[in-house]
């Protein structure tokens, strides 16, 4: 029969200290060469961490490139348009993590004289830095003894220790912080906590089979030698994601297409968008929305449906191609066109691409404009 720890019996966890030695000898050999693991610079540091959070490493590099070239340091962070922020965010979605670096960034700049605070607490202070990263940036650029945790590593030490404990619980991730906490090495911290990451980045693997030969717990890894790993992380289910149909509006002459600016808060706020009717409405209801801005509507097609996740909802999207006529504005001259409603724009195709952020929910329809 399998043996393992069941949920909540914190006094089976020991922390052991004997998990360093092989750990960083392994990281030593097969680390990864990354652009943020040149130097300790916080910021670059902190900018992958946020990047990283949800994506992979490999798609990260192109938008982290691009980001550091455009802002290579805090100040300019700090100092950044809030559209060329979101500008070079799109594609990695969660946008108000950029807003939050970019509050995080003024806060630097303002309250500690541009540098980055050398301390765990200080550090988690900053908008948007939750322990986990605050903990990553502590360690790495700092050499503090500050645990890193998440999913990751939960995954990685839940399986070294057999441990079905519900990984997307709070107190599981208390547990292994404190776990760490007392065995991370003063020398190295840092480095263990990124050996952590490479190791869930490359070994014991979020989906698919646990590279456990690679592995340099694999002689002490208790669901490795229990046959495991199936079952381990153990993640009780969620509610269903709640699901909201919408209706996208392609609004186009000849030329100009109708966006505009979503509400300040909320989800996307502030990014750009084609208009959007809540439920799966008619083509004469479609039609309707576009005369009442004043447009002449010439004809209807339906657009490919698209279904769009996010952490805690799902967008099921049908959409409608509106052909207007001809009774945009020439560019910058908004007197001849319709009389739009605040936030409302009409662009040129090759703007939504160069001034305009939209998010990634919206991309499918982009591509059939
Ligand atoms: Fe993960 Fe296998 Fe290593 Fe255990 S031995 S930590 S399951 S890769």
């Amino acid at each position: 029969m399998k043996k393992m720890t069941n949920a909540g019996d914190m006094a089976e966890i020991k922390p052991d200290p004997s998990i360093i030695t092989p750990l960083l000898a392994w990281y030593d050999e097969n680390k990864r060469i990354l652009p943020w693991r040149e130097d300790k610079d916080p910021y670059k540091i902190w900018v992958s961490e946020i990047m990283l959070q949800q994506t992979r490493v490999a798609a990260v590099m192109p938008y982290y490139e691009r980001f550091l070239r455009a802002l290579p340091d805090v100040g300019s962070l700090a100092a950044a348009e809030e559209e060329k922020l979101l500008k070079l965010w799109e594609g990695l979605g969660y946008y108000n993590r950029v807003r939050n670096m970019q509050k995080a960034a003024r806060t630097v700049m303002e309250e500690h004289g541009g540098q980055f605070p050398p301390s765990y607490d200080l550090l988690l202070r900053l908008p948007g830095i939750g322990e986990y990263t605050a903990g990553a940036v502590a360690s790495i650029a700092f050499g503090k003894c500050a645990p890193a945790v998440d999913g990751n590593v939960l995954r990685i030490l839940t399986r070294l220790t057999a441990d079905r404990s519900d990984v997307l619980d709070a107190k599981t991730k208390k547990k292994y912080a404190e776990y760490l906490a007392r065995v991370l090495p003063k020398d190295r911290p840092g480095d263990v906590n990124q050996a952590m990451m490479e190791l869930g980045a490359t070994v014991c693997i979020p989906n698919g089979q646990p590279k456990c030969g690679s592995c340099p717990w694999q002689d002490r890894c208790l669901a490795h030698q229990q046959d495991l790993t199936d079952e381990i992380p153990h993640k009780k289910k969620k509610n269903a994601r709640k699901i909201e149909k919408k209706t996208v509006l392609l609004i186009r002459d000849d030329k100009y297409t109708l966006i505009r600016k979503r509400p300040e808060g909320g989800l996307l706020g502030g990014m750009y968008e084609y208009p959007m009717l809540e439920g799966w409405v008619s083509s004469t209801q479609a039609k309707s929305f576009a005369a009442e801005l004043g447009f002449v509507p010439l004809s209807i097609k339906k657009t490919d449906s698209d279904i769009f996740i996010f952490t805690h909802k799902e967008w099921h999207m049908q959409g409608y191609l509106v052909k207007v006529a001809d009774t945009m504005p020439e560019a910058g001259d908004e007197s001849k066109g319709p009389v739009l409603p605040v936030g409302y724009r009409l662009i040129l195709p090759g703007q939504i691409d160069k001034d305009y952020a939209l998010p990634s929910a919206l991309k499918a329809f982009r591509e059939m404009l």
